[in-house]
């Protein structure tokens, strides 16, 4: 217990003071204050599509930590089956098939499901963010209770390329942080941080103590590419490290053996 109080006093004092230095970003870019319609079973059931892009999304997308640890089973959401979410009014249609795309992978392959918010105080606000560039971020990870809206912010370019970024914010808020910081990392990559910009080493460094859900996994959607920022110390002939389109198999295990006790 003292464990657990201790991680959430960790993080509610990050929080706050990221709010105390520089305001709540989140909240001043937001494009709306208002909330949409829930997402309907045809927006939960499209399938979207996307362009190609020279870019690499996974690196462009911006993941606000709180702790250091890559997953979380003590910040769980306390009814898996039950998740509530809000989300912003102002998505697009395609936006919204997107988010809904996502979601539905974790309704199809684990116990997982997000419900619109009927009251209940504490709940995912997905907000869309007035910005040009990409930003891509879950203010945070799992479930603090009583903390009240749990953020999860998309600006218009997250949408662009391929369907992982949706899935991948929304497993930071479910309680997991990125595959490349777990603390058996140094056995499966070498982070090369020369190539990394002093702002972006924190998402590369090892978390101590944290919980390491079954096997390294080079093909988790929480895991970065490669490019010139890490190598593999493991043949991974075939493997797509970081690719981008969804969960994995182990991702889905790992979803599963936190929330769904199988
Ligand atoms: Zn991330």
């Amino acid at each position: 217990m003292a464990t657990k109080m201790n991680m959430i006093l960790s993080i509610i004092w990050t929080c706050c003071w990221i709010q105390i230095i520089s305001g709540n970003p989140a909240e001043i870019m937001r494009q709306s204050n208002k909330f949409g319609p829930p997402l309907s079973a045809d927006e939960l059931n499209c399938i979207p599509t996307f362009n190609k892009s020279e870019s690499n999304p996974a690196l462009n997308h911006r993941c606000i930590q709180h702790d250091n640890k890559n997953a979380y089973p003590a910040l769980k959401w306390p009814k898996p089956f039950q998740v509530p979410y809000d989300i912003d009014s102002t998505f697009t249609a395609r936006e919204r098939c997107v988010i809904g795309h996502a979601m539905k992978k974790y309704h199809n392959h684990t116990c997982i499901r997000f419900v619109p918010r009927n009251g209940e105080s504490d709940f995912i606000q997905i907000n869309k963010l007035n910005i040009t560039g990409w930003d891509c971020n879950s203010l945070g990870s799992g479930y603090i209770d009583g903390s009240g809206a749990h953020t999860v912010n998309f600006s218009p370019q997250c949408f662009e390329i391929e369907p992982a970024t949706a899935m991948h914010e929304l497993m930071h808020r479910l309680g997991f942080d990125h595959e490349q910081e777990r603390p058996d990392r140094d056995n499966y990559i070498t982070v090369i941080y020369e190539n990394i910009p002093a702002d972006w080493r924190p998402q590369y460094e090892i978390a101590a103590g944290s919980t390491a859900l079954l096997q390294y996994d080079y093909s988790s959607v929480m895991h970065y590419p490669l490019v010139d920022r890490m190598k593999t110390k493991k043949n991974t002939r075939g493997v797509e490290v970081g690719q981008h389109r969804g969960l994995s198999k182990l991702d889905i295990m790992k979803l599963n053996l936190m929330y769904c006790k199988i």
